[in-house]
């Protein structure tokens, strides 16, 4: 063989071996330019506090239904959507599914709620409740690890969901848990993002896990990314566990469903205030949390890793 077919077969060779996912891969590929446009368009004034009656909620729904089809994330249900109702006013679930979805297969759930409060107070200067940690910031972490995550294939079934009505009691994640309880479909594990956009008090590139003493995922993780997952004591005092979306998949599908937030009380004042708007948020930290969660999830695929439920919370 010429040197140069000799040089090309090598190249194809060494293109064809499987590498190990790295860290830096995923930081190349996440970047925070992109982290600060989603988190600026869905905690934009345009999106009224995406508030379902108000007509905002649907306006992120669509922002979040291009990005699914522009990234190549199939829909599971069809259009993306499972309806629901509350209180008379219909919204929807928005569902994604990461290549094709095979019935017997493990599957793996990310989620994060899309909605927020909406707006108040006509007469105020600023009626707009923006919602941009409480979650625009829980759902452009979705949505980037998605399209991370979309770019591979993975032996385990992905979905991705961006829940509605969370602020109106959890119903979204409720009738999303319900549904593939009744289409048998069988969740391994679920992992929820909540208010990642100021950084954790005990440093940077680090979260904390609600349940944590729930099932050994917080270990699993740090093994990948070593104290990236901490425990928060005001997680378990005030229950988080129990007050976000991950619980209706706890409870229905009796799996490790926990939630992934940097919200600890101390580093963010702006809690269901017209205040919580984008520009209050680090979103150099929040892209590197991203990132990191995106490089552990994908190391979990990678490995097929099993989380197991604890007996105490
Ligand atoms: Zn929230």
């Amino acid at each position: 063989m010429k040197n140069v077919q000799i040089l090309i077969l090598t190249l194809f060779i060494a293109s064809c071996a499987t590498k190990p996912l790295s860290l830096e891969e995923v930081q190349e590929s996440i970047t925070a330019t992109e982290t600060e446009q989603i988190l600026y368009t869905l905690a934009s004034d345009e999106m009224k506090g995406r508030e379902s009656a108000s007509g905002g909620y649907q306006m992120a729904a669509d922002f979040v239904t291009n990005f699914f089809e522009e990234n190549g994330i199939e829909p599971f249900y069809p259009a993306y959507k499972d309806s629901l109702q509350t209180k008379e006013v219909w919204s929807y679930n928005l569902v994604g599914s990461l290549g094709k979805f095979e019935q017997n297969q493990p599957t793996i759930l990310i989620g994060a709620h899309l909605d927020h409060i909406g707006v108040k107070n006509e007469n105020e200067e600023d009626p707009i409740f923006n919602g941009a940690n409480d979650n625009a910031s829980g759902s452009t972490a979705v949505l980037q690890i998605a399209k991370f995550l979309a770019t591979k294939e993975w032996n385990q079934n992905v979905l991705v969901a961006l829940f509605a009505d969370e602020e109106k009691g959890l119903r979204g994640a409720a009738h999303l848990a319900e549904r593939l309880k009744e289409e048998d479909v069988s969740l391994a594990y679920m992992v929820n993002f909540e208010m990642l956009g100021a950084t954790l008090t005990t440093g940077e590139n680090q979260v904390y896990m609600t349940g944590y003493n729930l099932s050994d995922m917080p270990e699993k993780m740090n093994t990948y990314a070593p104290e990236f997952v901490q425990f928060l004591p005001e997680a378990k005092q005030y229950n988080l566990f129990r007050r976000s979306d991950n619980y209706s998949f706890y409870q229905i599908h009796n799996i490790p469903a926990q939630t992934l937030s940097t919200f600890d009380f101390k580093n963010y004042d702006y809690y269901h205030k017209a205040g919580d708007e984008a520009e209050k948020l680090d979103v150099v930290n929040m892209n590197k949390v991203i990132s990191t969660s995106a490089y552990v999830l994908a190391k979990m695929l990678e490995d097929e890793v099993t989380i197991k439920l604890s007996e105490e919370e």
